[in-house]
């Protein structure tokens, strides 16, 4: 009898406010280098260390993630997060999708590097660390100096260079507010939507 191999998911995590072409090549990079069966999007609802700046509402940034990810049958975008009140916690989310796939799955976060260097500061992290790996994108020349983990969560994340991060949500925001273009930065379903629906003229 063949024997049965364990499903191997990217867990794509992020407030993607907008979300980019960055982001896009990044997850796609990950499902390849990483042999990952799918990448599940999950748009942060209400981010622990966000506070200071307003966000786009959770259900607005849900719907760009939606748009922008639509062509490509290895993506699938998840609301959990957004449809919680309570603050998203990376613990709570891949507690939640180790439940729903058991151990029959291997569970990926996958992230940006910067998020990634506090992650000693996360709920439950010594928790989180014994059933997900870590995937953290760098911008092209990001250096880590001085960054140290424990051995057992230092065995579980990767680093992964992703040129395309050059381009960030908050440049694209300030481009907007400027009106500067943003073609070819993001989706154009994306571009429209922020269009369409006044996003990010404000400065906020
Ligand atoms: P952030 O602090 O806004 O972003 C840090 C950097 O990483 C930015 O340069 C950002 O670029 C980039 N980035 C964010 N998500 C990315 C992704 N999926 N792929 C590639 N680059 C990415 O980070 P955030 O978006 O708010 O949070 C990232 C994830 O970590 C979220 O899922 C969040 O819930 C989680 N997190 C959890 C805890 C916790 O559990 N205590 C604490 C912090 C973060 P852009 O601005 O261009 O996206």
């Amino acid at each position: 009898m063949a024997v049965q191999q364990k499903q191997r998911l990217g867990i794509m995590g992020g407030t993607f406010d907008p979300i980019h072409y960055g982001h896009l090549v990044t997850a796609e990079a990950a499902r390849h280098r990483f042999n990952l069966d799918k990448v599940i999007f999950v748009p942060s609802g209400h981010p622990p260390h966000k506070q200071e700046r307003k966000l786009t509402l959770p259900d607005e940034r849900l719907m760009m993630t939606l748009l922008a990810t639509v062509a490509n049958e290895n993506f699938v975008v998840s609301d959990w997060e957004v449809r919680r009140p309570q603050i998203s916690y990376t613990f709570d989310t891949m507690q939640a999708f180790h439940q729903q796939y058991g151990d029959e799955a291997e569970l990926f976060f996958i992230t940006g590097a910067d998020a990634v260097l506090e992650i000693m500061q996360w709920r439950k992290i010594e928790e989180l660390v014994d059933f997900c790996s870590f995937i953290a994108a760098t911008r092209p020349g990001y250096r880590l100096d001085n960054f140290s983990l424990p051995p057992k969560l230092a065995a579980k994340l990767y680093f992964m260079e992703v040129p395309a991060l050059a381009i960030s949500s908050s440049d694209i925001r300030r481009r907007v507010q400027s009106g500067e273009p943003v073609k070819y930065l993001l989706p154009e379903t994306v571009e429209m939507y922020i269009a369409k629906h006044g996003l990010y003229r404000d400065g906020e």
